[in-house]
Order: structure tokens, then sequence, then C-alpha cells
């Protein structure tokens, strides 16, 4: 089966999945999107109520501002693999729980990043940081990558979180303009410089928006 079938299959799964309480109360499960060997995968919470009528992962107003940020790193949606901890929106955006959490993430999260095997995991927010950085503080590690095993990871706030505390927005801002930057430090790393993809080209967007 090549790494494209095997996505398919574990999004027709994640689909008609009912291995925890989240799926009583979702519309539409979200699987997760991008291209199959991107090499950059960005994981979020989990859908909110724009993604769970849609299926498809960071659609509603933090997704806007998400569209941003990788245009500011020179990177575009087409570009990267985007999903979540969990791929069903918990009931009144509440927290996710651990053993949906783990349920989740053992079935399907860490499956998907076996398959896309990508140079860069970027976290967003405390939730998938956690999978990788237990008992880490979001506001001590954010844009710091670190090794992971054979791979990167870089922590970085939720985009919701910087609409909301209007005061992280320049944190998250200059944590997404060092991607280019610590995209070829991962891949001269992993002995993948030249590899696949373009180079990703910071550009200057406003910080006043
Ligand atoms: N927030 C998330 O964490 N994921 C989404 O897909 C949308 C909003």
């Amino acid at each position: 089966m090549s790494a494209e079938q095997k996505l398919e299959k574990l999004a027709r799964q994640i689909v008609v999945c009912t291995k925890c309480e989240l799926h009583r109360s979702r519309k539409k499960a979200v699987p997760g999107e991008g291209p199959t060997h991107a090499e950059i995968m960005f994981i979020g919470e989990g859908p909110g109520a724009r993604e769970n009528e849609q299926g498809r992962p960071f659609v509603g107003a933090s997704g806007k501002f998400l569209d941003q940020l990788l245009e500011q790193a020179g990177v575009t949606r087409a570009d990267v693999w985007i999903t979540n901890v969990v791929k069903c929106r918990p009931p009144g955006n509440r927290d996710p729980l651990p053993d949906e959490v783990e349920t989740c993430t053992s079935n399907y999260l860490q499956h998907q990043i076996k398959i896309v095997n990508p140079s860069i995991i970027v976290t967003l927010g405390r939730f998938s940081m956690g999978l990788f950085f237990k008992g880490a503080k979001i506001t001590q590690i954010h844009g710091q990558m670190q090794k992971v095993a054979d791979r990167f990871v870089i922590p970085m706030f939720h985009p919701a979180a910087a609409l909301h505390n209007l005061s992280l927005k320049p944190e998250i801002m200059a944590d997404f303009a060092k991607l280019p930057e610590l995209l070829k430090e991962a891949r001269t790393e992993l002995g993948k410089s030249g590899a696949k993809g373009k180079e990703p080209t910071k550009k200057k967007i406003s910080r006043t928006k």
C-alpha cells in the first residue's frame, strides 16, 4: 500500500470512528490534510465549530490567522500537512480529556506522523506540545526547535490564543518568521539538504492587523 493509500485508509477510519465519546457530538470528523510527504506538519488541538461543519482543519478564524502566519514564513497550505491531536470536536469547545487524547493519537495521529514522516512538526498549543514535551510550559519553550527521535519539533502558541490575547501576537509572528531558517537547519541536520520542496522565503506582513 502506498503512503497516500495508507493516509486515505486512516481518514476513512477516522470519519466513522466510535472509539471515544467525542464521536457522539461530532458532525464531521477532521482527519487532516496535506501533501503525502510534506516536510512540515502542523498539529493543532481539535476541530472547532467551522471545522466540525466542513471536515477540514483550521478553516475558521484561527485558520485565517494560520494562513497569514504561513504566508509570512513563505509557506502555503499546499506545502504542509495540517491536523489535530483529536479528530472530533470536543463539545462546547472544552479541552480534550486525557483518554480521548490517548485513544485518538495512538490510533491515528501517531500513524499519520509515521507515514508523512515530516522533518519538522510544529505543535500549535499546549495539547500537541504535551505529546512531545510532557510537563513543559509553552511560555518557556515556544519557538525553540528541539530534536525528538528522528525529527524536529517546534512548539508554538495556538493561533486562537494569539487572537484572544493580543500580547501573544508578536510572539507567534516572530516564531513563524523563524520557520525558513529552522527548516534549513533541520534539513542539514537530517541530511536532507536540497531535498524536496521549494525553499520558503520569509515575507514581511503588517504586524498591525
Ligand atoms: N483549532 C484547532 O486546534 N484545530 C482546528 O482545526 C481549528 C481550530
